[in-house]
Order: structure tokens, then C-alpha cells, then sequence
């Protein structure tokens, strides 16, 4: 065996020589004012062409950088012919000598703004037809869906590029750290048999078994679980996820999650690790964006929702929801509204909006309507001006010694808007918890430079399903329980085929934990149950005949037979993550090639009409849907993806 050097490393940051080939000396981003007197050759896209008759101005683009190519008709006039016939997105390769700018023209904008190139020869690679978009205008408006379709040309520009290469050094960092903590890169089959995740499957028809299919990940969950049986101890994975709903500006029918598992921990050493990796991941990608706590504040579900009104609160701001209960706890307060909310067991409480006090009636009534659209019946306010003095509807019911006193209560100075809301617990958790967190955008009060991560955990085990009238788990059918709510696992009619919403399993505890970034729900994951006794129950409480387990978790079930560890893992949205880290609010725009909302690929125009052939191989028959024809035919291809009016992006529908 010959020895070979090492490989350098080429970084974003140094976009260095190493990135040289026959094409090129350099990258477009890497010549310096200490370049000056050099030979060199640049290979790239004409970003843009300037002909000044005598002179013609190239900017060269790759994904490394620019660099203003010159070329003087009087020089080198064969390479101002060729030069005098590029348009923008010619792909070229230029030879030249390296020269200061003259002084005055250096670009401060531009790493490369102190030099240009000037041309000896000039070769054109390839042409390019006029971009259906301005790829050199960062800030052309350019529909989405004509990025989409042509996400190839979205790609070159800076904004798309520079997202993807934050991913990059993401899932790198991501790699890096759990391969110095021990972790094992496992892949996991694609084809695989259901393992829910409360979606809908993907199903792949199997050709060689005829009338059986395959069902596409919606996580690796019982794999990772069984890696764990396995001894592999702590596994993780770039994992593909399959999930077939309907789809909102953070979902896509196919998504990436960091999956791992690890055997012999408890919840807190799980916490603990993801919490290292997540502030190590986000140094390395996004060095200059503050971590706003380490380690990272827990809350139990209750805590999140009695303060934040929500469980993936976003702590870059307080705006905590005060319970105003305690104001009338020996008397009424007088607003029937407050009273026959409490008298009926809900909850009263407000949040203050800080500088809001000033608000218009109609600035007040856009708020209510919000309000309303989230489920309330209405939204009290009563709103202090610079001077303290309070403006409210409800002030002659409270009198001035009520109102004073709620004002207190809240903690609201002049200037403030104090919101309240009156209804059942979660009504108004739920209500204040979204409007605490528009307001805290709207507001300006949320740091967009603020990375802050919490965790959210103890979550309930169980709800209640009412139309099924049985226990669904809230998270996953393997989430362990809170030790000391083991006992909890039972209906209280003693049959676990007699469920009923009163039994003690409402109130049990999952060892389940959610970590929450900037309010976004970052990932989830839960500590295991391995004891197949418990998760018999479990699943009983859920309405799983041994028959309907065996079925869904046949292999997990069995694997458990032969000494399964006790483990836990977490899921991490990649996507997510991405759109976060670079302050998008759809995971599309960190995505390469993602779908629109009605699940199509405009560019690859997926989904498509099999071939006749390829159906009859299947043994299948498309026997159509409600609105659509049946295609069995093979004819012109209808729409595969009916205009959608919600849909931002959905393509227009065919003619
Ligand atoms: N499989 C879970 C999910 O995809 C994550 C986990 O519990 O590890 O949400």
C-alpha cells in the first residue's frame, strides 16, 4: 500500500486552494489583495456582465464568492469577443493575471473587493437560456413556486446557498459530537412494516409478494429500540421520516430528524447529553448567536402550561399568565363574566403587554377577534396610560378598589395593555399562551439573536379518546411511566377492557420530555418502558388486544423476551433546527428540494401516473377517488396535485 498525504481540510472559511483543479487555480472566493501579480484561472457563472465598449466588467460567481473579472478589447481582443457574447449564467473558465483595483473602485462588500482578474482567455463551458428569475438580485420577489420548480437555479442564489451550507455544518457538528460521546451511526431500512407515529403511513406496494406492501418509516422508533436489545448501546442517525397528513409551513411529507437512543439512562442523563450536544451544536454552526441558559430551564407540563399557557413556551421574554383567582377569594369581583368562570371551576387569568397601553379601539378589537378565533368567548382588557390612569370597560364593575388591585396583582406599570381570560383551564391557557407569543414578537421582545432552549417533561401519559372511548398515549406507545405513578396504570373499574375518563390512568405521568427552541417544538422523546409486564398494560389501557400488539409491535414485543436494557432516545426536527438557526419561519426554505403544501415536487413533477406496466406488476388497479376519474387508463396525465387554495405554492391547476 502507497501512502497517501492526508486530506486537507477545505472550509467554508477557507475556501482555499486544495479546491483546485484543472478548471481552477482558485475558487471565486478566495483571491486577496496578496494574490496581486499571480496567474490565476477561475471557473464559475457569469453573475453579472458590464460592457463598456472598450472594457467589459464579469462578475464570477461560485458558491465560494465573486470576483470582478476584467477584459480590455485593446489587450486581448480574442477574449473581448468571446467575453462580448456571455449573458448572465454562462458557465465560464477565465485565465488572467491578478491586479489591484484602482483605487477609489475596490468593493469593501466583496472578500475579493480589493483585486480583480484580468482576463487573457476566455472559455465558455456552457450557455444558459434567460433564468426564469433574477438569480443576481437577492432581493427580486420571486414566487415560490417558480423557485420551487426551478430549485436549481433557487440554489445559486446567495440566500438558498448559504442556508444549505448552515445545514451542512449542522448535521456535521451533529455527527461530530455523538461520535466523540460513544454514539454508533446506524442506518435503518426505508422499507419497513408500520411503525406509528399518529400519521398516516406510507405504503409501498411489494412486487414480489404480490397484495402485501411495505410501509416507509414515520420514525426509525422500534428499530432504534430494538438496536438497543441489540447492544448497541447508544445509536444515532440522520434519519429520513415519512409522514402522509396534511401538511403546514413546518411539515413535510418527508423530513429529517437527528434519531437517538441510548441504553442504560435515565431521563436526566438523556437531558443532559442532548442539552451538551444541542449547545455545542449550535456554537460550532451559528457561533454568534447566544445561548440564552445552559442548562437549559425544565419545566413539567403543568409548570409550561399554568405559565406560559403553553408547552413549548418561548422564554426569550416573560410575559408570564397571572392567575387573578386569589383576587376573589372571599368575594366576588363583581364581572359576571370573571365569576361564572370560576364558579364553574375555570380559570381567570391576564398577561400584560408591555407599551401596549396606548392601544386603538381597533387595535383592541383585532386582539379580541384573535382571541376568539383561538377558542375564547371574548378578551377583557383594561389598558393604563402613561399617567397610570386605567381605561376599561369592565373598571365600573370592579370599582376602583377592584381594578386597582387586579393592576397590582398582574404587576402592570403605566403604558401597560393587561389581558384576561376567562374560561375553562384550557381554554385560557391556550388562549393567553398564543397571544403571549405574538405579542412577544409583535413587541419586539422576543431577541432574534437569542438561542433559548428548555425542556418540557411529565407530561400525561394518556389522554382520553371519546369517541373511541379509550386511552390514547399522548406521545408514544413505548413511553415509560413516572415511577411512582406505576401504580396509576389501572382503570377504576379494575378491567382494563372498561376504560372510563375517570379512571386513575388520567392522571399518570410519562418519562417523556420535549426540548423547545425559541417556542418551536424542537424535538421529543421519552424514556422506554422495557418491562414487558408494564407495557402489557400500558397497551391494554390504550385498547391493544395482545393479538392487535402483537400485530403492530410484533418484533419489539418478542425482542423483549431476551434481556431488553433499560433505554431512552429522542427525535430532534433537523429541519427545524435549520429554519432557527437561520430565522425562517418554513422548514422548506432549509429543505433542498421540498414539496408545497399539497405534497408535490414541482420540479421533478411528483407525484406522477405509474406506467400501466408498472401497476399490472403490482396487481394493482386504480379504481379513483371522489372528484377524480379513475386512472386505470393510461391518458393524459391529470392534475396529481389539485390546485389548493391554502396553499401558497400549489401549482396552478392544469388546463
Ligand atoms: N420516535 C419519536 C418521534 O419521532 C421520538 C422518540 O421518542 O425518540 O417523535
Amino acid at each position: 500500500m502507497t501512502d497517501s498525504p492526508p486530506l486537507e481540510r477545505a472550509t467554508d472559511a477557507r475556501p482555499s486552494n486544495l479546491l483546485a483543479t484543472p478548471y481552477r487555480t482558485h475558487t471565486c472566493g478566495a483571491l486577496r489583495i496578496t494574490d496581486a501579480n499571480r496567474t490565476a484561472r477561475l471557473s464559475g457563472w457569469v453573475h453579472r456582465r458590464r460592457d463598456h465598449g472598450q472594457l467589459i466588467f464579469l462578475d464570477l460567481r461560485d458558491r465560494h464568492g465573486i470576483t470582478q473579472v476584467v477584459v480590455d478589447k485593446t489587450d486581448e481582443p480574442d477574449a473581448h469577443a468571446i467575453a462580448s457574447r456571455l449573458r448572465s449564467e454562462f458557465v465560464v473558465t477565465v485565465e488572467g493575471e491578478v491586479a489591484p483595483r484602482l483605487p477609489g473602485t475596490e468593493n469593501p462588500r466583496l472578500p475579493t473587493g480589493a483585486i480583480e482578474l484580468r482576463a487573457k482567455t476566455v472559455t465558455i463551458l456552457s450557455e444558459s437560456k434567460t433564468p426564469p428569475f433574477y438569480v443576481n438580485d437577492p432581493d427580486a420577489p420571486i414566487d415560490e413556486s417558480l423557485r420551487l420548480r426551478y430549485r436549481y437555479l433557487d440554489i445559486r442564489r446567495e440566500a438558498m446557498a448559504s442556508r444549505l451550507m448552515l445545514r451542512s455544518r449542522l448535521v456535521q457538528a451533529i455527527r461530530e459530537v455523538h461520535h466523540a460521546n460513544g454514539f454508533v451511526e446506524v442506518e435503518t431500512p426505508d422499507l419497513i412494516k408500520s411503525t406509528p407515529e399518529g400519521a398516516r403511513d406510507f405504503i409501498v406496494p411489494s412486487r414480489l409478494q404480490p397484495g402485501t406492501v411495505y410501509a416507509l418509516p414515520q420514525s426509525p422508533q422500534q428499530l432504534k429500540q430494538l438496536l438497543m436489545v441489540a447492544g448497541v448501546d447508544r445509536y444515532f442517525q440522520i434519519a429520513r421520516c415519512f409522514r402522509d397528513e396534511d401538511l403546514r409551513g413546518d411539515r413535510q411529507p418527508e423530513f429529517t430528524q437527528l434519531d437517538l437512543e441510548m441504553s442504560f439512562v435515565d431521563e436526566d442523563a438523556v437531558m443532559r447529553f442532548v442539552e451538551g450536544m444541542a449547545v455545542e451544536v449550535c456554537r460550532v454552526t451559528t457561533p454568534d448567536r447566544p445561548v440564552q441558559e445552559s442548562p437549559f430551564p425544565r419545566f413539567t407540563y403543568d409548570e409550561a402550561i399554568e405559565r406560559f399557557g403553553s408547552d413549548k413556551p418561548d422564554l426569550r421574554f416573560a410575559m408570564e399568565l397571572v392567575d387573578l383567582a386569589a383576587l376573589w377569594a372571599d368575594a366576588p369581583s363583581g364581572f359576571r363574566v370573571f365569576d361564572d368562570a370560576l364558579a364553574a371551576g375555570g380559570r381567570v387569568k391576564a398577561i400584560v403587554a408591555p407599551g401596549l397601553g396606548g392601544a386603538t379601539r381597533k387595535e383592541i378589537d383585532e386582539l379580541t377577534e384573535r382571541a376568539r378565533r383561538f377558542g375564547a368567548k371574548g378578551l377583557v382588557w383594561l389598558a393604563l396610560d402613561e399617567s397610570g390612569a386605567v381605561r376599561s370597560a369592565i373598571a365600573k364593575f370592579l370599582g376602583d378598589d377592584g381594578v386597582d388591585r387586579l393592576v397590582a396583582r398582574v404587576g402592570a406599570t403605566p403604558g401597560d395593555l393587561i389581558l384576561v381570560v376567562a374560561d375553562t383551564a384550557p381554554v385560557t391557557a391556550d388562549v393567553l399562551g398564543r397571544l403571549r407569543a405574538e405579542l412577544g414578537q409583535r413587541l419586539g421582545l422576543a431577541d432574534p439573536q437569542v438561542l433559548a432552549f428548555c425542556w418540557v417533561h411529565r407530561f400525561p401519559m394518556y389522554q382520553w379518546d371519546a369517541e373511541l372511548g379509550r386511552w390514547d398515549a399522548t406521545h408514544n406507545p413505548f413511553s415509560g411511566v413516572v415511577p411512582e405513578d406505576e401504580e396509576l396504570l389501572v382503570t377504576a373499574s379494575g378491567d382494563p377492557a372498561r376504560p372510563s375518563p375517570e379512571d386513575p390512568a388520567g392522571r399518570a405521568r410519562a418519562l417523556q420530555y420535549d426540548i423547545v427552541l425559541n417556542g418551536w417544538e424542537l424535538g421529543g422523546g421519552s424514556i422506554r418502558i422495557h418491562r414487558r409486564d408494564l407495557l402489557a398494560r400500558s397497551f391494554a389501557l390504550q385498547g391493544q388486544t395482545e393479538a392487535g400488539m402483537k400485530e403492530k409491535f410484533g418484533a419489539l414485543l418478542e425482542a423483549f423476551e431476551y434481556g431488553p436494557p433499560p433505554h431512552g432516545g429522542i427525535a430532534l426536527g433537523i429541519d427545524r433546527w435549520a429554519a432557527l438557526l437561520t430565522d425562517q419561519t418554513n422548514i422548506r426554505e432549509v429543505m433542498a428540494f421540498p414539496k408545497t403544501q399539497s405534497g408535490t415536487d414541482l420540479m421533478l413533477e411528483a407525484p406522477s401516473r405509474p406506467e400501466p406496466s408498472q401497476l399490472a406488476e403490482l396487481g394493482l388497479r386504480f379504481v379513483g377517488t371522489p372528484g377524480r376519474p379513475a386512472t386505470a387508463s393510461a391518458g393524459p396525465a391529470d392534475s396529481a396535485d389539485p390546485a389548493d387554495p391554502a396553499d401558497p405554492v400549489a401549482p396552478p391547476a392544469e388546463a
